[in-house]
């Protein structure tokens, strides 16, 4: 029950209703891109908010945009307004809306400001915005379920940032058995034949923000299934070493080290508001490399994603 007692359900269903408006910026646009459902927002300077709805998770809170109160773990990569913002807005959205306390899982360094920020909120808000803080950092696996773990790793910065790597472990079939009829299948099954296998799959990398060098250094970043890493700056009005000043990816970054990546699939993020639609899209098109085109798209500022660009 939310902090209101008994009156909050008739709010509580209120908002409910104002949070579920297709007005919601963000709600109902949900991108599946290497077998994950997304719901992202991510605008450099502004906010991101990249949730993973079916693993109830969210990398980074933003200003909590809509959708986000659905989340019940918040993994923060850094204390930048633009991503951390909406925190003790969150936890205090789900207590309103009757929602178990949120866990957020942040960088062992912010632990102790974050905790006071949230004193602070209490004392203003005379209320107890419950919430769980768990401190994290590189060589931690934070369970997230049966088969899955977090794995965060360093991501270089202006200030201390760390990006987050989902490991799975799913049982395939053996691939000397793809392709033969369920029927098949089946009988080998009951003959005490062990068709399926474990493996060990790195489902989405998460770079927050970082500069290039995150890619060089981890091989979670180059080898996971989804990587949705920043891309702050695209054009020689900013050039990449500009870009690296403030900690961020430059187009030209990528573009240079395109070898590199292994991924089936890659989400560029966190683009400067000054570049609309038509230069991110352009840009693109323009610039990506072969090897680079069919398998990375674009988030834009309003939750949609375009590409792959081939
Ligand atoms: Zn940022
Ligand atoms: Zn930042």
């Amino acid at each position: 029950m939310g902090r209101f007692g008994k009156v909050s359900r008739t709010l509580a269903s209120i908002l409910k209703r104002i949070l579920r408006s297709p007005k919601s910026r963000y709600v109902g646009r949900m991108p599946r891109l290497a077998d994950i459902d997304l719901e992202a927002t991510s605008i450099g300077g502004i906010e991101t908010c990249i949730q993973l709805p079916p693993l109830d998770l969210a990398f980074d809170i933003g200003r909590c945009p809509r959708g986000a109160e659905n989340r019940s773990r918040i993994f923060l990569t850094h204390t930048h307004m633009d991503h951390a913002s909406g925190l003790a807005y969150h936890a205090s959205l789900r207590d309103l809306l009757g929602r178990p306390p949120p866990t957020y899982f942040v960088p062992r360094d912010n632990l102790a400001d974050l905790e006071l920020l949230l004193a602070t909120y209490r004392r203003l808000d005379r209320s107890d915005i419950p919430c769980v803080f768990v401190a994290c950092g590189p060589g931690d696996q934070l369970v997230l379920g049966k088969n899955r773990t977090v794995h965060p790793f360093r991501s270089p910065h202006r200030i201390f940032c760390q990006g987050y790597a989902v490991h799975a472990r799913k049982k395939k079939l053996r691939s000397e058995f793809v392709g033969l009829p369920d029927q098949e299948l089946r009988r080998l099954r009951m003959e005490g034949v062990e068709i399926q296998e474990e493996r060990h799959e790195i489902e989405v990398a998460f770079s927050g923000d970082a500069t290039i060098d995150v890619v060089e250094l981890h091989a979670d970043v180059r080898q996971a299934k989804l990587l949705i890493l920043e891309c702050t700056f695209i054009d020689m009005d900013m050039n990449p070493g500009s870009a690296r000043a403030r900690g961020h990816v430059h187009l030209h970054d990528i573009i240079e080290r395109a070898d590199l990546f292994e991924n089936q699939h890659i989400l560029l993020t966190h683009f400067s508001m000054r570049y609309g639609e038509g230069k991110i899209v352009d840009t693109l098109r323009r610039l990506l490399p072969k090897n680079l085109r069919g398998r990375l798209s674009a988030l834009l500022a309003d939750g949609r994603v375009v590409g792959p660009f081939d």
